[in-house]
C-alpha cells in the first residue's frame, strides 16, 4: 500500500478491520455539539466510580512508593505479598481456599487478564462463548486471536442469564472458553447458585474453561451478597474468577485486579503475561493489599450512596413511564426503551430533550436492542439535576 508521496506503508492487521465499529460515536458526536453550543450535557454513560479511592490506600500508596525495592522490575506474576493479599481475601469474604503460588496471579485490571486469556487457549479458528449482551473484551480478545464468537442468548424472561444450553455441537467442538460476569454489566442481574452449578458441569462435560468476570461483587444492594464461582462444587476443576478492585474500592485508574481459580488455567494466563508485561509496578500491589485486607466500610457506605442514586433513577423514569427491575447489584440500572423507541433513538431523546447521556443497550450486543443503560457513577447534584430534566419529559 502507498500514501500519497508513495511511500510503502505496513499494512496493518486484517483482525483490527473486524473488531465492532463503536457504537456509540454518533450519540458522542451529538453530545460535543450540543456541548459546543454551550449546553450543560450530563453524562449518565460512564461506568467509572465518581467518589476518590479512601485515605487509607492512598497513604499505603505514599509508602509504597517511597520504598526503593518498590522501584525495581515487578514479579510478573504479582508479588508474593499481593497474591498471599488476594488468597486471604478470597478465603475472608467467599470461604474459598486458594494457594497464593498457583492458583492466583496479579493483573494489571481485570480487563487485562480478560483480553490474555484468550491468548493462553485460543488457535485461530477456534471458539469463544459470550454472553449477547456484554462487556466488549470476551468477544474483542477473541477477534484478535482470529478466533470465533457464538453470542448466547439473553432476555429479560430469562433474568438476563446467557443460554449455553442452544450451543450448536458443532461450535461446542471447537469451544475453548466461556465468558460469564453476574452481577452483570451492562444488565444489573445476577446469577443464582444453581446457574452457576449449571454452567460448570456444561464446561466440564465439554472440556471448556469458564471465566467468570467479578467486577462487581463487592457492589450489592438491599442484603444482597453475590458469591464467587469459586465457591461451588468442581469450579476450581475448569474455572477461573477475574477480579478488579476498581469498582469495589474506586480505583479504575490504578490499573490492579487478580485472577484465581485452575492451576493450569492460571499457569498458562502467567506464560502469555511473562511474555507481553512485566506485570504491574509493586508499590500499587502493596496499596492494593491495604485495600483488599484494611478497613471495608467505605466499601459498605459506596454501596448505600449507589443505592440511594438507584433508587432516585428508578422513581424518575417511572415518571415518565418506564418501569424497571431495581438492581440487586452493580453500578447500573438496565431499562426497557418505551414502544416505537430504538435503544440509539431513545437515548437520542433524553440527549436532544433532557441534554442527558444514557448508553444505547445495542452498544453491548445484539440483545441489548431495546434497552438503555444508565450509570450510578454521576456526582449526586448532578444526578439529581439529570433526574429532574428526565421527570419534564413526561409534561411535554
Ligand atoms: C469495569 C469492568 C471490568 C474491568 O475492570 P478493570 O479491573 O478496571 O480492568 C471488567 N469487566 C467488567 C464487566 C467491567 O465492567
Amino acid at each position: 500500500m502507498t500514501d500519497s508521496n508513495d511511500r510503502a506503508r505496513p499494512k496493518t492487521a486484517s483482525s483490527l478491520d473486524k473488531l465492532p465499529p463503536y457504537l456509540f460515536a454518533r450519540i458522542d458526536a451529538k453530545r460535543d455539539a450540543l456541548r459546543d453550543a454551550g449546553i450543560d450535557v450530563i453524562s449518565l454513560g460512564i461506568g467509572d466510580p465518581d467518589m476518590p479511592t479512601p485515605d487509607h490506600i492512598i497513604d499505603a500508596m505514599a509508602q509504597a512508593i517511597r520504598q526503593p525495592a518498590n522501584h525495581r522490575y515487578p514479579d510478573y506474576a504479582g508479588s508474593p505479598a499481593y497474591r498471599q493479599a488476594c488468597c486471604d481475601w478470597m478465603l475472608q469474604r467467599f470461604g474459598v481456599k486458594l494457594d497464593a503460588s498457583s492458583e492466583c496471579l496479579a493483573l494489571i485490571g481485570s480487563k487485562e487478564g480478560i483480553a490474555h486469556i484468550h491468548m493462553a487457549f485460543l488457535d485461530p479458528g477456534d471458539y469463544v462463548l459470550a454472553p449477547s449482551v456484554g462487556y466488549p473484551v470476551y468477544s474483542g480478545g477473541a477477534v484478535l486471536t482470529h478466533a470465533h464468537t457464538y453470542f448466547m442468548p439473553m432476555n429479560a424472561t430469562g433474568g438476563w442469564l446467557a443460554d449455553f444450553s442452544t450451543v450448536p455441537a458443532a461450535v461446542l467442538d471447537k469451544t475453548r472458553l466461556m465468558f460469564l460476569g453476574y452481577p452483570n454489566n451492562p444488565t444489573g442481574a445476577v446469577a443464582s447458585t444453581d446457574y452457576l452449578d449449571a454452567a460448570i458441569d456444561f464446561c466440564q462435560r465439554h472440556g471448556i474453561l469458564l471465566v467468570h468476570d467479578n467486577a462487581y461483587s463487592e457492589i450489592c444492594f438491599d442484603g444482597y451478597v453475590a458469591p464467587s464461582v469459586l465457591e461451588r462444587p468442581g469450579a476450581k476443576d475448569v474455572a477461573v474468577e477475574m477480579f478488579s478492585l476498581s469498582k469495589s474500592y474506586n480505583m479504575t485508574g490504578w490499573r490492579i485486579g487478580f485472577a484465581v481459580g485452575n492451576a493450569r488455567a492460571i499457569r498458562a494466563l502467567g506464560t502469555v503475561k511473562n511474555n507481553l508485561d512485566s506485570g504491574q509496578f509493586t508499590a500499587i500491589q502493596d496499596a492494593a493489599i491495604a485495600a483488599l485486607l484494611g478497613p471495608q466500610d467505605a466499601v459498605g457506605a459506596m454501596c448505600k450512596l449507589y443505592q440511594r442514586r438507584r433508587d432516585l433513577i428508578i422513581q424518575a423514569l417511572e415518571q415518565i413511564g418506564i418501569r424497571c427491575q431495581s438492581p440487586k447489584a452493580t453500578v447500573y440500572v438496565w431499562a426497557q426503551v418505551p414502544d416505537g423507541f430504538s435503544s440509539e433513538s431513545f437515548a437520542t431523546k433524553l440527549l436532544e430533550e433532557a441534554h442527558v447521556i444514557v448508553t444505547p443497550g445495542s452498544g453491548y450486543g445484539p440483545d441489548g436492542e431495546g434497552y438503555i443503560r444508565i450509570s450510578l457513577t454521576t456526582p449526586d447534584d448532578q444526578l439529581l439535576e439529570a433526574v429532574r430534566r428526565i421527570g419534564t419529559l413526561a409534561q411535554r
